[in-house]
């Protein structure tokens, strides 16, 4: 039974969704004027975990991740470059959806973006006007907190409570300290809309609402993203999308703890701030989803170069056995299963009777790479010695579908193949015949050839086994 932690009740809960068969998920994308921080990262990659993982389970996930692209953050960085925040938006949308992949994250089923959702948010913004739960002020329309009986459910934090602590602004022209803007008024040089409140642009968690709405409908089933997110942004979504509906909104809501670098809050001003980009290049993408998911989602994450080392170094333990697993079954015979093989046979579906346990249990992706882990070393072991082939293929079945789940092992692109696997093998037999033909310049000149492009060879008992490398 699949059990995920919801943070709106506190407690690990059985996950049922609303239908049977599709799972409605909705993941808070990142404002787009910088390419994203290795902090992004994590709830990129653990979410597409979590939705790798329920297609396992036999749903089908309609997943939407919206991109932020209406904010100050961009209209200050499209001042500062002189550029238009459409430029500067398209660009980033553009870099995300690249690192996304480089990720290897599965595409959304939709990627809406604010800036073209304009009607929805005003029809919005208009129903919770009709119903009483927000008005205007000079073309400021503003959510009234005191409106929305359960304010506060998400965060457990008391309307009262976060009223008497909050700093009341000498030009507030809010009913109460706790409102919050919905649409504001054009400034001079900012992006503007038409509303029936003047030109202007939404706030930032209306867009959230009213774009889950249009995509999945009025009730979903998870909704997901940073811990930060948890106040006021989703508490704000609650509100507003309960409000508006007159429906309970989210049924799971999942979020996932910070990354540290070195222990410490990554910040601009601390300096020590990480693109993904650069930590992917000097890493590899794929050590990167390694790392994040060799956590559970709900743990704090340290990041040092250290421990992305020794990610990449455990990484590559699953790759080469993986190479020596498909190398070995190129050499294997059909022979019939002995007692040893039914063991081991046996072991496997332990494993995997495992890896579900762990994974039902709030997507335990850290317990289920050790499980993987595990896996590897019976499989070392059993390549050693084993040449049955049906047991080889039964390791690699198992192997493929742990990995397959976490999205572990792929190419990137900065390894994707110069020459396929079968000029390799040609190649190889080439390299063969000069040796045998006594032409060791020739078969020294093939290895270098192979190994310029990031192909290494040796020599076994069994043959030549290559490996990109
Ligand atoms: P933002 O662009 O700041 O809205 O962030 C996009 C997503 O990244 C949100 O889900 C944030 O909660 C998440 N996020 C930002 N910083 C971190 C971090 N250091 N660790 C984990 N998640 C983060
Ligand atoms: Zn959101």
């Amino acid at each position: 039974m699949l059990k995920v932690y919801n943070t709106l009740t506190k407690r690990k809960e059985e996950f049922v969704p609303l239908s049977e068969s599709e799972v409605k998920m909705y993941v808070c994308g990142p404002t787009v004027y910088n390419l994203i921080h290795i902090g992004n990262a994590r709830p990129i990659i653990v979410f597409d975990a979590v939705r790798r993982y329920l297609i396992d389970r036999g749903y089908s996930v309609n997943f939407v991740q919206n991109f932020t692209d209406v904010d100050d953050k961009i209209i200050k960085k499209a001042n500062e470059e002189g550029k238009d925040t459409m430029e500067i938006v398209d660009f980033y949308i553009e870099e995300t959806l690249k690192d996304m992949h480089n990720l290897n994250v599965l595409p959304a089923t939709v990627n809406p973006r604010v800036t073209s959702e304009m009607p929805q948010i005003i029809a919005m913004i208009e129903t919770l006007i009709e119903k009483g739960f927000a008005y205007e002020v000079d073309g400021t329309v503003f959510f009234e907190t005191e409106s929305f009986a359960e304010y506060g459910k998400l965060s457990k934090k008391v309307l009262s409570e976060l009223e008497a602590g909050a700093r009341i602004e000498v030009d507030d022209i809010k009913k109460n300290p706790m409102d919050f803007v919905l649409w504001k008024p054009k400034k001079e040089g900012e992006p503007y809309w038409e509303s029936p409140w003047g030109k202007g642009r939404p706030g930032w968690h209306i867009e959230c609402s009213a774009m889950s709405k249009k995509y999945l409908g009025e009730q979903i089933d998870i909704h997901a993203g940073g811990e930060d997110l948890i106040f006021p942004h989703h508490e704000n979504e609650i509100a507003q999308s309960e409000a508006a509906n007159g429906k309970s909104f989210t049924k799971y809501w999942l979020h996932n703890s910070f990354l540290n670098i070195d222990n410490k809050k990554m910040s601009k001003s601390l300096g020590n701030f990480m693109l993904l980009r650069d930590v992917g290049e000097a890493f590899g993408y794929d050590t990167v989803r390694f790392f994040m998911l060799a956590a559970h989602y709900r743990s704090p994450l340290n990041f040092s170069d250290t421990l992305m080392e020794s990610a990449k170094a455990s990484l590559l333990r699953i790759k080469n056995c993986m190479e020596d697993l498909n190398f070995a079954i190129t050499k294997a015979e059909e022979e019939p299963i002995d007692e040893a093989g039914n063991e081991l046979i046996a072991q496997v579906d332990a494993y995997k009777a495992r890896f579900y346990t762990v994974m039902d249990d709030d997507f335990n992706t850290a317990d289920a790479i050790s499980i993987i882990f595990e896996l590897v070393k019976t499989t070392n072991t059993y390549i050693k010695k084993g040449r049955n082939k049906r047991l080889l293929l039964i390791l690699k079945e198992n192997l493929d579908h742990f990995i397959g789940i976490l999205g572990l092992l792929y190419k990137t692109d900065e390894a994707k193949e110069s020459i396929s696997d079968d000029e390799v093998l040609e190649w190889i037999a080439k390299r063969v015949q000069a040796k045998k033909s006594k032409d060791f310049a020739k078969a020294d000149e093939i290895r270098a050839f192979l190994e310029s492009n990031n192909i290494q060879i040796k020599d076994t008992r069994e043959g030549v086994q290559f490996k990109r490398v």
